[in-house]
């Protein structure tokens, strides 16, 4: 048995005076909780203070969670992490698990849902920062989980990716399900409703698929432009919306555009959505910027000086979820050389990034990485050919090109079979529209960028 396994024995054997043993155990895992965090400056958060040792031997720690929320969120972006702190500071192979504490007497704060309902804990409506740019949506997010079915609806909500249409969502089901026990919700993305569906007619069980969807009381879906051209998928949904809304049901959509700018979605869907409410969000102010950057310091535990918050906020505006990967990168640096967050630091660690990157990364890179995902051949993309196969990689070089280095669109055509710059504008612009509609490019594309800038030859 390890020591501190024996350690944590002692605690249930002595427990009138055993205090020592317990603090032990505390104290690994206040180091294990230290060090998961520094390996995973992105998913660090302050609650994971919250978090209790449910048991601790034979080489499996057991972490106790207030709520579902949170043993889902670890499960899904702690687990290694986690399990390589766990080794580090005991020096020995930990298995990880999340569950919830059913020891622990509920306070005000356990969100009670079901499980199937997967929300990301930090997507409240405590932690939106509302501004001139999304009150609007804000509020009616509010007052439909208020009274789900009573107030709008539809309530379709729609803005370009990263300004907080999915943490709303989110925020209104924890909201709904708080108020309402018994309330059936169903959150998905449209993806996965288009992809069940599909599922549903291969193996037969369309009525299956339908039961479960027409009988919720709630029913959100995330990026519905995704029924473009999914003329099935758009005559299921169009039944299902009908069965809901008839039914008194409350419907909640969110989009990049609004439902008539949606290409290719039928009219009789546009009606519908727009029947109820549709709301806007809009790029955040300076000010929202800044309360943003000070909420998700917050939520890490840290405190930053308005100074840097304002530094953070002028370097990055339109999309917050950049401002929130600038916010992780001064954080990593900081955790990692254990230094106070100056002004100093936070402009190494955006400025340093930008250039580095501008620096050492050369097209050559970028197609090497590309051609070799792909399959492909400089030659091809180089050549006139406009086979899928080929555009598609040459499109993603161009996009990745322009994203990467600082080459002008001429310079970069030129690399690719002396394209025009029109042509690479197209291509930059028609491949910024997949990733912010298609989870899958999105992954493609942080995948490659990975690769190129993790291993550039210069
Ligand atoms: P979208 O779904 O519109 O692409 P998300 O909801 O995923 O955007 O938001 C991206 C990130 O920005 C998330 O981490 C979210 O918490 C954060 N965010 C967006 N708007 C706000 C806001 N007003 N207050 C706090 N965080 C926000
Ligand atoms: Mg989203």
């Amino acid at each position: 048995m390890f020591w501190w396994a024996s350690a944590f024995h002692m605690e249930h054997r002595f427990t009138k005076d055993g205090g020592v043993a317990t603090r032990e155990v505390e104290d690994i895992f206040a180091d294990i909780l230290d060090r998961a965090k520094a390996l995973d400056p992105a998913n660090a958060r302050k609650w994971f203070e919250n978090l209790m040792v449910l048991h601790f031997d034979g080489g499996s720690l057991g972490i106790g969670c207030p709520d579902e929320a949170t043993v889902q969120f670890l499960r899904d972006n702690c687990k290694s992490s986690f399990t390589r702190a766990a080794q580090q500071i005991t020096g020995h192979l930990v298995t990880v698990d999340f569950n919830v504490d059913t020891n622990k007497k509920f306070d005000a704060g356990y969100r009670r849902y079901q499980p199937s309902l997967r929300l990301h804990p930090d997507y409240t409506f405590e932690n939106f920062v509302v501004g001139p740019s999304n009150r609007l949506a804000h509020a009616s997010c509010v007052a439909v989980s208020q009274s789900p079915g009573n107030t709008y609806n539809p309530l379709f909500v729609y803005g370009s990716s990263g300004l907080g249409k999915t943490h709303l969502l989110h925020a209104v089901c924890f909201e709904a399900q708080r108020r309402l026990d018994n309330a059936i919700i169903q959150f998905l993305s449209c993806e996965d409703f288009v992809n069940r569906f599909i599922r549903a007619i291969e193996e037969g069980n369309l009525a299956g698929f339908q039961s479960q969807f027409r009988t919720v009381d709630v029913l959100v879906i995330d990026d519905v432009q995704f029924l473009r051209e999914r003329e099935h998928s758009q005559e299921e949904f169009f039944h299902t919306f009908n069965a809901l809304y008839n039914n008194g049901k409350q419907i909640i959509l969110s989009a990049d555009s609004p439902p008539g700018k949606i290409p290719s979605l039928e009219e009789r869907l546009i009606s519908r959505f727009n029947w109820g409410l549709v709301t806007r969000i809009d790029p955040p102010s300076y000010e929202t910027r800044v309360a943003i950057v000070q909420k998700k310091a917050h939520l890490r535990g840290l405190s930053i000086s308005d100074e840097i918050a304002g530094y953070i906020a002028r370097k990055v505006h339109a999309n917050i979820r950049e401002l929130e990967g600038a916010l992780t990168k001064i954080y990593a640096i900081a955790i990692t050389n254990g230094q106070v967050i100056d002004l100093e630091l936070a402009q190494t660690a955006l400025e340093g990034h930008i250039e580095a990157t501008a620096r050492h990364i050369s097209i050559i890179d970028i197609i090497e990485v590309v051609t070799s995902h792909f399959g492909v051949r400089l030659a091809d993309l180089q050549s006139k050919k406009r086979s899928q196969s080929i555009t598609e990689p040459r499109q993603i070089c161009m996009y990745l090109a322009r994203n990467l280095t600082r080459h002008s669109l001429e310079e970069i055509g030129g690399h690719l079979g002396g394209r025009d710059h029109t042509t690479v504008m197209h291509a930059c612009s028609k491949i910024g529209q997949v990733k912010d509609s298609d989870p899958k490019m999105n992954a493609l594309l942080n995948d490659l960028t990975k690769q190129i800038t993790q291993n550039p030859r210069a």
